[in-house]
């Protein structure tokens, strides 16, 4: 008999259990202690755990360690979330939290046994790990400031909560070909990333009764699904749930699932042609979207919350600050949370940069907390460097990584900071522990892709390539290229160095557009 592919493997183990079905087991292993079959540690990812790599763990520890990943509608997450996700990291993570650009939290360490304590732990703080992995719709992403911001077009929640409330564990959608990313957002600086996403909606002022209708972007991705999304007309706000139900649906019945690296939306809309697609998608919503002047979108790297705002709650601020490459733990969420407190804020919502805004702060308030937020190495006005410097998981957890990635992201912003102290540009750097390109390399300025390198000795060891010159923009957006540089860990930070001097010396006044010639 012909050996099985790895999309037929993956399509006969949904088919024979559904992913939501695997929490019954986890109860049971965890009870008896039994050693996890393989095929349901593949369904554990439809509760956010990913067996991690063996990297920092002693050669005589049996154990099976998992990543899990903690879903956060919205990006928000109170004083007592926080506080509950940083005791969980601390008694069963061993101390590790970090945000990921789809604003959910992730921690490392995790055993089978301690799953249903866990479990139980989170959803009395309102908090769920279903469908934060897995071949089903993962988080809906969102402007962090929905709903505060002054300049926004649009109050966007309510659209997100309905959106959430049709996906959220939903069974219909639990069997999709691969995973599925929705976004929505009226974010007056398009802080979302709609071009990277399967399915988005973003706000555009319009002459009509609602003052505004969603751009609807279809088939956007990084890596397997490499691509800028298709535009395919506007709808009004109460027409994205119809919109999100059909497209769901067409991808979950004609998505194609013969080869897992063809089986995202764009590479069906690609089979299909985008005109029949939305002829579908017209036909299962009843929705007559509707044509317009596609706008202008702001670029990539200005697209942040930095700083002290005046919210639209009364007396009140929001405070957007960075943390470089998402990078928090347990000790950093507890003492966040104790600074928050004292100040009379409750809440973060955090961004697809693994950054986060404070959203609720006293007005009276907000620079003291923002400089006490500061002694816990948390900027609301960082440099330039530290500001859009995103990281993956990388070798020490991630089963995929060749190179390190966390402290490396750490090491380049503060290196470069040190080098350039008057530099006021924003750039952004992205880290990435494979070409799997977690942390959106190909869409950032000056992009790290972990691989194999030899060294002096001709010896092969992890290293990085350089990808240069991506830029999100709308219909200017382009991903950026290799340009041929393979260079050891230790070697990075010159490499970094060099090219924001030779930047610099160049006069131009577009890192950008400098690194794109
Ligand atoms: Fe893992 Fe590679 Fe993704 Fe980084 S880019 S998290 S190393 S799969």
């Amino acid at each position: 008999m012909a050996k099985e592919s790895a999309a037929q493997r993956v399509e006969r183990i949904k088919k024979e259990k559904n992913g939501l079905d695997v929490l019954k087991d986890i109860y049971v292993y965890a009870v008896l202690g039994e050693e996890v079959h393989p095929e349901d540690i593949d369904r554990f990812k439809w509760y956010g755990l990913y067996t991690q790599n063996r990297n920092l763990q002693a050669e005589d520890d049996p154990t099976l360690y998992f990543m899990l990943r903690i879903k956060l509608e919205h990006g928000s997450m109170n004083l007592e979330q926080m506080r509950e996700v940083s005791a969980l990291s601390k008694e069963y993570g061993r101390g590790t939290a970090d945000f990921t650009t789809r604003q959910d939290i992730q921690l490392h360490y995790i055993q089978v046994k301690d799953l249903p304590e866990i479990f139980r732990r989170l959803n009395e703080v309102g908090l769920s790990t279903i469908f934060a992995a897995g071949d089903v719709p993962r988080n809906v992403i969102t402007c962090a400031v929905s709903g505060i911001e002054h300049d926004e077009l649009y109050d966007v929640r309510p659209i997100v909560d309905k959106v959430n409330d049709y996906l959220r564990g939903n069974k219909n959608l639990s069997n999709l070909p691969r995973k599925y990313k929705i976004g929505i957002s009226a974010c007056h600086k398009h802080c979302m990333g709609h071009e990277i996403q399967d399915l988005s909606f973003t706000a555009v002022p319009c002459d009509c009764s609602d003052k505004v209708l969603f751009d609807v972007s279809v088939g956007g991705g990084l890596a397997s699904a490499m691509g800028i999304a298709h535009h395919i007309g506007f709808v009004t706000p109460s027409q994205i749930l119809p919109i999100v139900k059909a497209v769901s649906t067409i991808y979950r019945d004609h998505g194609l699932r013969e080869n897992r690296r063809k089986a995202r939306l764009s590479h069906l809309i690609k089979e299909w042609g985008i005109e029949k697609f939305k002829e579908e998608v017209i036909a299962r919503s009843k929705v007559a979207i509707k044509e317009q002047k596609i706008m202008e979108y702001t670029p990539y790297a200005k697209r942040e919350h930095f700083g002290i705002h005046d919210s639209k709650e009364k007396a009140k601020s929001y405070i957007g600050c960075a943390i470089n490459g998402g990078h928090i733990g347990s000790q950093g969420l507890e003492k966040l949370a104790n600074i928050l407190e004292k100040h009379g804020a409750t809440t973060i919502k955090t961004t697809t940069t693994q950054n986060f805004v404070v959203k609720d702060v006293p007005t009276k308030n907000a620079e003291d907390l923002a400089n006490e937020l500061k002694t816990i190495g948390i900027d609301a006005f960082p440099s330039p460097f530290k500001a859009r410097t995103l990281s993956c998981t990388g070798l020490n957890f991630c089963k995929f990584a060749i190179s390190e990635t966390k402290d490396k992201a750490i090491s380049l912003a503060t290196h470069l900071e040190k080098k350039f102290p008057n530099f006021n540009e924003t750039v952004s750097i992205s880290v990435n522990g494979c070409p799997n390109s977690c942390a959106h390399p190909h869409v950032v300025d000056i992009g790290l892709l972990g691989l194999k390198v030899k060294n002096k000795e001709g010896i092969t060891v992890p290293g990085f390539e350089l990808i240069l010159g991506g830029n999100l923009e709308g219909s200017k957006s382009n991903f950026g290229e290799k340009v041929k540089i393979k260079f050891l860990p230790e070697d990075a930070e010159g490499i970094l160095e060099n090219i924001i001097q030779k930047y610099i010396d160049s006069g131009e006044n577009s890192l950008n557009k400098f690194l794109k010639e």
